[in-house]
């Protein structure tokens, strides 16, 4: 299986190259050319596999250059039972949300207790490999701009692997002082932390802008390195979240929640695009699904998206209790659109273009009514989230965390809206205790509020009985190694510095 650029078709590369280089030197996305097809046939044959099982069966088909030794090796490495927990690095929680059946797909099991582990647990060892490879001999510096989860789960995939070195950005004011705290804390003698003065969309737009600029490439080279990506715009990140919207259906059957070929609704708490985005390759490539929920905070960029086909970024930025959402450019966006038009590079590139230089485009009618055909948009605000944070302890005693409780509300607006009782799989992408003040807030009943997360931790345990993830317990004791903080133009010399080659 080859792959291309969704800006340049005629940039084609393996699975490797498309790994170890993370972005196209035009600075579009790889894409697949073609999608293995999974029948229902083969979905059959899926369902006594596990999770493992499955994840190589995926990866086989996706990365043909990959031995299966070689794939076994990093499947075995990444969703083992102790970094995940169980055998079952996915498992779905059966809860109902007024009246309704929500099955929850809780992603968190991982190091560091969000769905972004499920990627970057293996993602190191997909790269290495694929630098091996493309055999230019060199470590691969990994840099990442992060709204908070992202940053600690690339930190944690690649601490002390050989060959790479890891360099994160996040925004100074836009994560959570937990997800601050586990990032200024990590172990590893080939990472660094640094915060800049902006938001998470300029942390990534700093991050793509030292990938493209030449001189700061050719520096690197000159010292045997090279840029690579962690950031969901990698390949290696996309692929691994595919996996899990097909082992979860085959979980549905297997738990008699379905039966084999039977549709499901797939709702997911959005940022980027890019786990929204899994979903609907597992669909194109044969997994029954009815209708794509995509749950934005009140940075609602893609549900105006979604509803009009214009995609405008020129709106008032805004700091929520779910910051990881907390994104007005939704970089795998473009790799929908390359696909909805029908794999034609010239009008993404255009599209993309618009969207540098005037922060807006309007995608072609045909696109418009593709998007809109598989896919519904809606947001919810604060204070809606906690509610519906509340409403979920009352009724069910189960505890989630903001970024799913977005996912629950807009489900729970779409059933009211629509009346489809499609079978649904909502992705749970965090635990509460990533989020404790807001959690807190929404569980606390006039309980006076303590000054540190760790003490509001273990008062939300003491409310809720929802245990605390002892990765995150462990890091109480735990004193901060960065505490750096940029400009954004200063990003490149800091990057430069970091890797003595200034
Ligand atoms: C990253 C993240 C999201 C958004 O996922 P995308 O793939 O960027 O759309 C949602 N929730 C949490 C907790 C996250 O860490």
């Amino acid at each position: 299986m080859l792959y291309n650029s969704t800006e340049n078709k005629n940039e084609v590369v393996s699975a490797s190259q498309a790994i170890a280089q993370g972005i196209s030197k035009d600075g579009g996305l790889f894409v697949p050319q073609e999608l293995p097809k999974y029948d229902e046939e083969t979905l059959k044959s899926l369902l006594p596999l596990g999770y493992k099982g499955i994840a190589k069966k995926v990866f086989s088909d996706f990365l043909t250059d990959f031995t299966a030794e070689e794939i076994d090796d990093c499947v075995e490495k990444a969703y083992t039972a102790e970094k995940f927990g169980s055998d079952n690095p996915a498992p779905i929680a059966y809860k109902k949300f007024n009246g309704n059946d929500v099955n929850i797909l809780e992603l968190w099991h991982g190091p560091t207790c969000a769905f972004k582990d499920m990627a970057l647990q293996i993602l190191p060892h997909l790269l290495t490999k694929s630098l091996k490879k493309t055999n230019d001999g060199k470590d691969a510096v990994i840099l990442v701009a992060t709204s908070g989860d992202t940053g600690k789960a690339a930190l944690e995939g690649f601490k002390d692997v050989e060959h790479t070195k890891i360099i994160v950005f996040y925004p100074v004011d836009g994560v959570s002082p937990m997800q601050k705290h586990q990032m200024n804390t990590q172990e590893g003698e080939n990472v660094k932390v640094c915060a800049i003065e902006g938001n998470f969309d300029d942390a990534q737009t700093g991050v793509k802008k030292i990938f493209t600029t030449p001189e700061i490439s050719e520096k690197l080279g000159e010292n045997n390195m090279m840029f690579s990506s962690a950031n969901s715009i990698n390949w290696g990140r996309l692929l691994p979240q595919i996996v899990y919207y097909i082992a979860s259906y085959c979980e549905l059957v297997n738990d008699g929640k379905i039966q084999l070929g039977d549709k499901i609704n797939v709702v997911v708490p959005t940022g980027n695009f890019g786990n929204i985005l899994a979903s609907y390759y597992a669909c194109c490539m044969g997994l029954p699904v009815n209708k794509f929920i995509c749950a934005s905070n009140s940075n609602n960029v893609l549900t105006d998206f979604i509803n009009t086909g214009v995609y405008d970024k020129n709106r008032k930025f805004y700091t929520t209790i779910s910051p990881s959402m907390d994104i007005l450019v939704s970089s795998n966006l473009e790799r929908l659109l390359y696909k909805l038009s029908g794999d034609n590079a010239e009008v993404t590139r255009e599209w993309m273009t618009a969207l540098k230089t005037d922060g807006k485009y309007e995608v072609s009618a045909e696109v418009k009514d593709a998007v809109k055909s598989a896919f519904y948009g809606g947001y919810c605000d604060d204070e809606m989230t906690k509610a519906t944070i509340r409403k979920m302890f009352d009724e069910q005693g189960y505890l989630c965390d903001t970024h799913t409780a977005v996912a629950v509300a807009v489900y729970d607006q779409y059933v009211s809206e629509t009346g489809d009782k499609t079978p649904v799989v909502i992705a749970s992408t965090a635990s509460p205790y990533k989020f404790s003040r807001a959690v807190l807030d929404a569980v606390n009943d006039g309980r006076e509020l303590p000054d540190n997360e760790f003490d509001m931790a273990d008062l939300i345990n003491e409310i809720t009985s929802a245990e605390i993830p002892a990765p995150l317990a462990s890091l109480k004791n735990k004193k901060a190694r960065f505490s750096d903080v940029v400009k954004v133009d200063e990003m490149p010399d800091y990057v430069l510095g970091a890797l003595g080659v200034k």
